[in-house]
């Protein structure tokens, strides 16, 4: 049963986001029309902006409301590191971190040939072009410890090993294995692999 096209067109509109299907797309949209008018005009209002206003950084790709984001515009963080990641979020994490305080360059997604993303599609020429452009000393690799996380990975350590870059520019991959506070009898058999295989002497 339908109450009207324009419940009908909000509740169609709601299921865009991820994880949500008909039945949360009806609660939601009865939460705003019921007793959430002020903040469905809120958010139909922020929703407006963002989709004209928020666009990529033209250095690292990031989502940012001016051409270049404030991460690039800092003189600070351009000592010559640059970190890769997936998503903005990863982004957010490693800033929330605190320790961090070189660039970045945000791939939006992973190399996956299933999927038909290729290496332009995640802008990993325009990665490159920076290396060599900013003189860039360190790559850190932090896309996720996934099949396509480390094929991207190599994929760009490859791209620079031949011939992608002037120098020698140290490439780093960010080290995985026990969380802090873990126990060794809960964690899984590929982390402690990986553990393993990155251990390091006990001075450092
Ligand atoms: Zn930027």
């Amino acid at each position: 049963m339908a109450f009207s096209p324009l419940v009908d067109e909000l509740v169609e509109s709601l299921r865009c986001l991820p994880g949500v299907g008909q039945k949360t797309a009806q609660r939601m949209a009865f939460h705003l029309l019921e007793k959430g008018r002020s903040g469905g005009e809120r958010l139909a209002g922020a929703l407006a902006q963002a989709m004209t206003g928020v666009r990529r950084c033209e250095t690292c790709q990031n989502f940012s409301d001016t051409p270049t984001c404030g991460i690039c515009e800092d003189d600070r963080r351009r000592n010559g590191t640059v970190c890769v990641v997936e998503s903005p979020s990863d982004l957010l994490a490693i800033e929330q971190a605190g320790d961090y305080r070189g660039g970045y360059f945000v791939l939006m997604g992973h190399l996956s040939p299933i999927d038909g993303v290729g290496p332009e599609d995640i802008g990993i020429n325009r990665l490159l072009q920076r290396v060599r452009a900013e003189g860039v000393t360190e790559l850190i690799l932090a896309t996720n410890p996934t099949v396509e996380g480390e094929a991207t990975a190599h994929y760009i350590a490859d791209r620079l090993d031949s011939g992608g870059a002037d120098r020698k520019i140290l490439i780093t991959r960010l080290a995985h294995g026990i969380p802090v506070g873990g126990e060794l009898g809960y964690v899984d058999g590929f982390t402690l692999t990986h553990a393993f295989r990155g251990r390091k002497p006990l001075a450092e």
